[in-house]
């Protein structure tokens, strides 16, 4: 019987001892190639030498799939910066006293308190100068100085209501620029997590056909052998 050389080992075998190069899975033939470049499709590789470099081909598989999703998980864990804050919080700290003072006139001089209690003391300062203090009122009909006090709370009033809508406003546009952001994160997040996904799916989609196909193979020359021994 004709001797037939292993490319790997460099040792003689038989027909039954060794598989014909060709035949090899492609993955299987570039690890060869790797350790030994002269390995050619012509020649023929002995069987233990086959196994052994499958099992090492399995083994490189799986490593690397684990230790891509152990890539992913670490990446994942990296970014947990958030910018999610609460608007109100965050703006009310900023505040001045002056500000402050004005949010809460502007609160109390928009209450039914508030008018609850001016028409009081109008009624009061009418009572008073026209019923109690008759001879000596300090403010008789037509009441001119509770007509310029009205004036001036008017005159005030103005103002503070603005200064109260000015902050409002910025208090808006602080929050749609926030919305705006984590919009922006999110979208931006929820794209990388897709390319992750699907770079993940292709790799390990293509990992499993190999595998499958290299079992195909071992069942395919397990049962040649099985037919040549009856
Ligand atoms: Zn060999």
């Amino acid at each position: 019987m004709n001797a037939i050389k292993c490319q790997v080992c460099r040792k003689n075998f038989t027909m039954d001892e060794v598989m014909k190069a060709e035949l090899l899975e492609e993955p299987i033939v570039q690890m060869i190639r790797e350790k030994h470049p002269e390995w050619s499709s012509e020649g023929f590789i002995c069987l233990a030498d086959l196994y052994l470099f499958r099992a090492r081909y399995v083994a490189e598989i799986l490593k690397k799939s684990s230790q891509e999703i152990y890539d992913l998980e670490k990446e994942m864990g990296k970014e947990e910066q958030v910018l999610s804050v609460n608007i109100n919080k965050e703006f009310d700290s900023r505040l001045t006293l002056g500000e402050r003072l004005a949010d809460g006139l502007a609160k109390f001089g928009g209450s039914w308190l508030f008018i609850g209690s001016f028409m009081a003391m109008m009624v009061i300062w009418m009572g008073i100068n026209s019923f109690v203090l008759i001879e000596k009122a300090f403010d008789p009909f037509p009441f001119i100085l509770l007509n310029l006090a009205l004036s001036c709370l008017a005159a005030l009033q103005a103002p503070v209501i603005m200064m109260s809508q000015n902050r409002q406003e910025a208090k808006d546009r602080l929050r749609s620029e926030l919305d705006y952001e984590i919009n922006l994160k999110a979208e931006v997040e929820i794209r990388k997590l897709h390319e992750r996904m699907d770079h993940l799916l292709m790799h390990q989609w293509q990992r499993l056909m190999d595998i499958q196909q290299l079992q195909v193979h071992l069942m395919e020359e397990i049962s040649q052998r099985s037919i040549k021994k009856q």
